[in-house]
């Protein structure tokens, strides 16, 4: 398989050479050059299986060529193995045509796990193989490092050190970083904001003696690995409800774009799905492009669902390649003239096409509590205040006779403070975490200087080198 870049102008590159390179170099992001396609038997074929073979037979035309099919299912079976759900993405029905995919049972109680489970395996499969090491480095507002971290934590070829502000994480937030022992995490707190954090990541990048030094790398959400990683559930969650012989639909609780992207490349490559909801915050860039064609920036508002704060949704650009019939010319003039004047300049047709597929719902803050409260009251449920939004959507814009499923994406227990307010108790952390506030943390204390950071990631390639 091979995969190019939105933009046109950065080499084409295999599986292996696009999971280590994240962004193109023109500033684009990778595609696969064609979707491949499985026919209603392959589907069919499928049922029953465990969730990670059945991962490994959704991926494996995606790394044809870079990984063998053999690898491809044992590191499946490795990055599942410590779920909390033994089937690892659970669908809980909630009304007779409405269900949730708990995508929140890895490590770190969100569904980035999903993904960064896999993509820090496939890291030390492949430069096991070309005998190089990357040290990747990130920096967090707290909700995301954790992934990062847990994906990389022990694994042979990949180091981590993840900047967070000092004192402006939440409590779990900063433990599920800092209670990470492995020799190869490191965890800086910054006398900082998160901009700053931000800002000394860039910094380090730019520093071009530094960043080969070392071997400069991220897992950002734009990397393809982490929307590959992404895919298999919407393929599961559709044959458990009927595909390929009915239809599905899907609501995702949307930030980044990453989460629904897989969904649709799920229908891409097959599953019959027939509505996808874009589900966000008041953050609301993209339901006002699916209501309106006017996608424009308007700055970032913080909410109940952190990791749905954006102002600008960075995979989006994928989309937008496809909307455009992969015209890489026509796709780099449109981020030009987005990045240059805020305002996404998309035809008529295109943006039909992306409301043939494509509804955006938005919820707000009062309306998340009551919803979480509501739904708590009316089943026993408790919905963390991403997920909620979610299931919120599915509820309003589902069809009759189609099962709708709504992606959760975190367990409630990561944003107690949210469901405190909502229905007055703080949700207990899952078994596997239950002692989260008794282990023993690690980190160091540096102030927001680029110096200061770049000597402490040297010394922990020092110590892993040997
Ligand atoms: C990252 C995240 C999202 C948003 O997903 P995107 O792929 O960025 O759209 C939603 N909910 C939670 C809990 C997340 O961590």
């Amino acid at each position: 398989m091979r995969y190019i870049s939105t933009r046109g102008q950065a080499p084409v590159r295999d599986f292996s050479g696009v999971l280590l390179a994240g962004l193109a170099e023109d500033g684009g992001l990778y595609m696969p050059e064609n979707w491949p396609s499985f026919s209603a038997d392959d589907l069919r074929a499928m049922r029953g299986l465990p969730y990670a073979d059945l991962a490994a037979r959704v991926m494996t035309p995606f790394m044809a060529g870079s990984i063998d099919p053999d690898t491809i299912l044992r590191l499946c079976r490795e990055s599942y193995a410590g779920f909390a759900s033994k089937a690892v993405v659970p669908l809980v029905q909630l009304d007779s045509n409405l269900w949730t995919q708990e995508l929140f049972h890895g490590p770190t109680l969100a569904f980035k796990d999903m993904a960064l489970q896999l993509v820090g395996r496939l890291f030390d499969h492949v430069l096991n193989e070309r005998d190089e090491r990357v040290t990747i480095v990130g920096a967090t507002s707290g909700d995301t490092g954790s992934a990062a971290i847990e994906a990389c934590a022990g694994r042979e070829r990949v180091d981590i050190c993840i900047l967070h502000p000092e004192g402006r994480t939440s409590d779990v937030q900063r433990r599920q970083m800092t209670t990470v022992l492995a020799a190869n995490v490191k965890n800086l707190a910054v006398a900082g904001t998160f901009d700053d954090c931000q800002d000394l990541v860039k910094a380090m990048f730019a520093d071009v003696p530094f960043r080969s030094e070392v071997h400069l790398s991220a897992v950002n959400s734009i990397n393809w690995a982490r929307i590959l990683g992404q895919i298999p559930y919407y393929v599961a969650a559709a044959i458990a409800l009927g595909a390929p012989d009915r239809e599905v639909d899907f609501a995702v609780p949307t930030g980044n774009f990453g989460n629904v992207l897989a969904a649709y490349a799920a229908r891409r490559i097959g599953v019959p799905i027939g509505r996808l909801v874009v589900a966000s915050n008041r953050n609301d860039i993209l339901s006002r492009f699916l209501a309106t064609n006017d996608m424009s920036v308007n700055g970032v508002e913080a909410s109940l669902s952190p990791s749905m704060d954006i102002q600008v949704s960075s995979n989006f650009e994928r989309l937008l390649f496809e909307l455009l019939d992969r015209d890489a010319a026509a796709t780099a003039t449109t981020m030009t003239e987005f990045r240059r004047t805020g305002k996404m300049p998309v035809s008529d047709a295109a943006w039909q096409r992306a409301t043939a597929l494509f509804i955006g719902f938005r919820l707000g803050d009062d309306e998340t509590l009551a919803a979480i409260r509501a739904l708590y009251a009316a089943s026993g449920y408790l919905a963390d205040p991403h997920s909620i939004i979610g299931i919120e959507a599915a509820a309003a814009l589902g069809r009759p006779g189609t099962p709708m499923i709504a992606e959760a994406t975190a367990h409630p227990a990561k944003f107690p403070d949210a469901i405190e307010q909502a229905i007055g108790i703080r949700p207990p952390l899952p078994t596997h975490l239950a002692d989260l506030y008794e282990r023993e943390e690690r980190y160091s204390c540096v102030p927001a200087d680029l110096s200061a950071i770049e000597a402490e990631v040297r010394a922990l390639v020092a110590r892993n080198a040997a």
